[in-house]
């Protein structure tokens, strides 16, 4: 499997990371996660590109998660694609729903599924995949994919998804905030530091950066291996990794 974040931000421009979004591939099959603003500016960036993409799965409908779907949308039914699954946690079908109702010269363009899961197992786009409800401001789900990478989705850090990434070889996961930043909703080093302890990860990436994150890198990362020590890393927008 080859996980390529496409985007590492979040709902604040850091000017070098696009919104939420990382691509899995593997054996021809590929499947987007999240689908936020400029994802589809990576997806053709990655050599991925969007025709290849027929499949989203999203984590929850926060914009930086879900703005550019109906791009992504536009641009495969230009390029004479003609399917799109969408899939994503309840209330998907009303977003979708919703989005075409404003922009409604797009409806019918496409054939456009959509398909509504939770905190179980299903299969998406090939890959066996395990969802897990996150702590968040809007209802999250985190995946669990082919048993080997997962990914928080927007979340605080918990001990509980902490178990649920437990023994994957990669964790992908919001730090969206440095310490001295008071937030709920999402961690800061310090606290996902602390839910990682006693868990083992191949290797964990931070993303959903936000600006504030920006030169403090290494500070933030001091903190977590104050209560993790094991291989923590930020991750990059069109950053490649082969499981
Ligand atoms: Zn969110
Ligand atoms: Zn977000």
């Amino acid at each position: 499997m080859r996980i390529t974040f496409l985007g590492t931000g979040s709902a604040m421009p850091t000017g070098e990371r696009f919104q939420t979004g990382v691509l899995l591939s593997e054996d021809g099959r590929r499947l987007l996660v999240d689908c936020g603003s400029g994802v589809l500016h990576r997806l053709q960036q990655s050599g991925a590109g969007y025709e290849d993409v027929s499949t989203v799965l999203l984590t929850h409908h926060h914009l930086d998660h879900v703005a550019d779907l109906l791009p992504l949308l536009k641009a495969r039914w230009l390029a004479g694609e003609e399917h799109l699954e969408v899939v994503g946690p309840e209330g998907t079908k009303a977003l979708l729903d919703d989005l075409l109702d404003v922009h409604d010269y797009l409806q019918d363009r496409v054939d456009l599924q959509v398909r509504e899961v939770g905190a179980h197992e299903f299969e998406v786009a090939g890959f066996d995949v395990e969802g897990y409800e996150t702590r968040h401001s809007l209802p999250t789900l985190a995946y669990r994919f082919d048993d080997r990478f997962t990914f928080s989705g927007d979340s605080e850090a918990f001990e509980g998804l902490a178990n649920f990434a437990d023994g994957s070889a990669v964790l992908a996961h919001d730090c969206s905030f440095p310490d001295d930043v008071d937030v709920a909703n999402h961690p800061t080093p310090a606290t996902l530091g602390e839910a990682l302890s006693g868990v083992e990860v191949g290797r964990v990436y931070l993303t959903h950066l936000y600006p504030h994150t920006d030169g403090r890198q290494e500070e933030m990362l001091d903190s977590i291996a104050e209560s993790y020590d094991g291989d923590v890393r930020f991750a990059e927008d069109l950053l490649s990794v082969e499981l």
